[in-house]
C-alpha cells in the first residue's frame, strides 16, 4: 500500500454535526493505524455559507476528542496553505487544463436562461432537468460559439462559469473500500461547474486539485459524497491523475434512533440529547445548542461511542480507548449499511467510564460542581462520597445527588413516605435508633443491629429500611443506607432520624 495520507476536509458552514466528528474519527483512526498523516483541510471556497467562529470549533472539537493533526491551518505543514481561499490562485491552471484538452468548457449561460432551460425541459417531461450532454449544445458555451465570440465576452469581462464536459453514456467504474464496486453511468450526471470567473473553484474542483497536490492516498467521507464519487473520477482521469488517484471509502449514514432518516439536528432538539461535539451558539439568531462536552460527557465515551456507529471489531469487546481503537480499525470492518444512534447507549458509554475513573480523579472533576452547587463539603470526605455515589453516576453531576451527605435533606421523597410510613412506624425507628446510638457507628455493625432487630419482631425489611433510608437522605434510593450513616457519624445520623420520626409523627 502507498504512504497513508488522509484528510479531514470540513466546510466551515456551522457547528461540526457529530457524523462530521465521525468522519474525522474514522480518518484518524485509519490514518494512525497504517503510521500515515492525518491532515486538517478547510473548504471555504463557498464564500456565502461561511459561518464565523465554525472554523474554531472544528478545531476544538478535534482537540477535545483527542485526535491530532500533521498539518493543518494553524500548524501548517509543507502542501499548504491548508484553507481553500487562501489557495485560490492554484486552482486555475487546472480549469485550463480541462479546456485545453476539450474536458471542460466555458458557459455564458445567465441565471434567467438557465432557468428557462430548466423549464423548457420540465415542459417537456424530462424527470430531471440538468446541464447535460443532452442540452449543452443548446446553451450559450464555448462550445456553441465562435472562438472570437468566446473572446469577445471574455476580453469585455461578461461572467461565465467553466463547466466540466461529460461524457455520454459511458460507465465510470470505482472500487470503494466499504461499498466494492461502484457502477454509474454518465448519462446520469450533469456538467457541473468547476470554477467561476469571480476566480473562485467550486468544490468539485478544489477537492480534486487539493487531494492531488496534497498527495492525499485515501478519501474517507460520508455517504452523501457517493454521487460526486464518479464526477471526481472523471477529474481524476482528465487531469492525467490517475495513477495517484487516492482510494475512496464512503462512510455509512448515522440514523435518526426512530425511524430510517438521516440524524439530524431536529431529532436531538426532539429527543434530548446532542447531536454536537460542543456547544454552540448561532451568532446571528443567539439559538444554542447542546453539545457533548457540556452535557458532561467524558471525551473517551464520545469517541468510543462514535467509533462503533458503523465500524465493529468483530468481537464481544465494547470499551475501546483511542489507542486500542487504532489498534484495532480496519476500513473493511465499517459496514454499508446506516447506523442508528442510540442515545441510552451513549449514556452507558459514559458510565462506562465513570467507572473506570480512579476516585482521586473523581474528586477533582467533581470539586467545581460542588462549588458550583454551593453544596458545603468535606475534602477530606470526597474519596469516600465519589465511591458512594460512583455506581449510580452516568455524568459526574450526578454524584451531587448524593449532597445529602453533606447536608440535611431539605424534603423527603413523597412516595416512599406515603407507601411506607404506618402508624408504629415511629416506635419501631425510634426503637433502632436507639440500638445504633449505643453501637461503634461501623456499617457492618448497623447492618448487623437493624437485621436482628427485624428478625426477633418478625419485621420485613421493606416496611423498615425505605423510612429509614428516607429519615436520613430525604430520598428513596440510592447507596447502601448503613453506609451512608457510617459516612454521615453518629451524631448526625442520630439526629437526622430522631428528626425525622418527630417531623413525621406530628405531620
Ligand atoms: N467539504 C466537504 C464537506 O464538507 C468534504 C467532502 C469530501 O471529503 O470530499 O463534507
Amino acid at each position: 500500500m502507498r504512504d497513508v495520507k488522509v484528510r479531514f476536509a470540513p466546510s466551515p458552514t456551522g457547528p461540526l454535526h457529530m457524523g462530521g466528528v465521525r468522519t474525522a474519527l474514522f480518518n484518524y483512526l485509519f490514518a494512525k493505524a497504517n503510521n500515515g498523516q492525518f491532515i486538517l483541510r478547510i473548504e471555504d471556497t463557498d464564500q456565502a455559507r461561511f459561518v464565523p467562529g465554525a472554523e474554531d470549533y472544528i478545531k476544538e472539537a478535534l482537540e477535545w476528542t483527542g485526535m491530532h493533526t500533521d498539518e493543518d491551518p494553524w500548524k501548517g505543514g509543507d502542501f499548504g496553505p491548508y484553507r481553500q481561499s487562501e489557495r485560490k490562485p492554484m486552482y486555475r491552471q487546472y480549469a485550463d487544463q480541462l479546456i485545453a484538452a476539450g474536458h471542460a468548457y466555458y458557459a455564458f449561460d445567465t441565471a434567467e436562461e438557465l432557468d428557462e432551460m430548466r423549464e423548457r425541459l420540465k415542459r417537456a417531461k424530462v424527470p430531471n432537468p440538468q446541464y447535460n450532454a443532452a442540452i449543452r449544445m443548446t446553451m450559450k458555451n464555448s462550445l456553441t460559439m465562435s472562438s472570437d465570440e468566446v473572446q469577445a465576452k471574455l476580453d469585455a469581462g461578461e461572467p461565465y462559469t467553466i463547466r466540466v464536459k461529460i461524457p455520454r453514456n459511458e460507465e465510470v467504474r470505482f472500487q470503494d473500500i466499504i461499498r466494492g464496486w461502484v457502477q454509474v453511468n454518465t448519462s446520469s450526471l450533469d456538467d457541473k461547474v468547476l470554477f467561476k470567473s469571480d476566480g473562485m473553484p467550486t468544490y468539485h474542483l478544489a477537492n480534486i486539485v487539493d487531494d492531488y497536490t496534497m498527495r492525499i492516498s485515501h478519501v474517507i467521507r460520508g455517504e452523501e459524497w457517493l454521487p460526486s464519487a464518479p464526477l471526481h473520477i472523471l477529474l481524476y482521469r482528465f487531469l492525467g491523475w490517475e495513477d495517484v488517484r487516492p482510494e475512496f471509502a464512503h462512510l455509512p449514514l448515522i440514523l435518526r434512533p426512530d425511524g430510517n432518516g438521516k440524524l439530524s439536528k431536529r431529532d436531538g432538539d426532539r429527543l434530548g440529547f446532542p447531536v454536537f461535539p460542543l456547544e454552540w451558539k448561532d451568532q446571528t439568531t443567539g439559538e444554542i445548542s447542546s453539545g457533548y462536552r457540556e452535557k458532561g460527557f467524558f471525551p473517551e465515551a464520545f469517541v468510543n461511542m462514535l467509533a462503533f456507529l458503523g465500524w465493529n471489531p468483530g468481537t464481544q469487546q465494547e470499551l475501546f480507548s483511542m489507542d486500542e481503537l487504532i489498534e484495532t480499525f480496519k476500513l473493511e470492518r465499517v459496514g454499508k449499511s446506516g447506523s442508528k444512534f442510540d442515545a441510552d447507549k451513549t449514556r452507558w458509554y459514559n458510565q462506562q467510564y465513570l467507572r473506570m475513573k480512579s476516585d482521586d480523579e473523581l474528586v477533582q472533576l467533581l470539586i467545581p460542581y460542588l462549588e458550583r452547587a454551593g453544596i458545603e463539603y468535606s475534602t477530606e470526605k470526597l474519596p469516600i462520597f465519589v465511591s458512594l455515589m460512583k455506581e449510580r453516576a452516568v455524568f459526574v453531576e450526578d454524584m451531587l445527588e448524593g449532597r445529602y451527605l453533606f447536608e440535611r435533606p431539605a424534603s423527603y421523597d413523597d412516595q416512599t413516605i406515603s407507601k411506607k410510613w404506618k402508624e408504629n412506624s415511629g416506635h419501631i425507628i425510634s426503637e433502632i435508633t436507639s440500638l445504633f446510638e449505643d453501637s461503634d457507628f461501623t456499617a457492618d455493625q448497623l447492618n448487623e443491629i437493624f437485621t436482628t432487630y427485624l428478625k426477633d419482631r418478625e419485621i420485613g425489611m421493606g416496611a423498615v429500611l425505605p423510612l429509614l433510608r428516607v429519615l436520613v437522605s430525604g430520598k428513596g434510593a440510592g447507596p447502601s443506607l448503613f453506609d451512608i450513616m457510617a459516612f454521615l457519624g453518629k451524631a448526625e445520623s442520630i439526629k437526622r432520624l430522631r428528626d425525622g420520626v418527630q417531623t413525621l409523627s406530628n405531620g
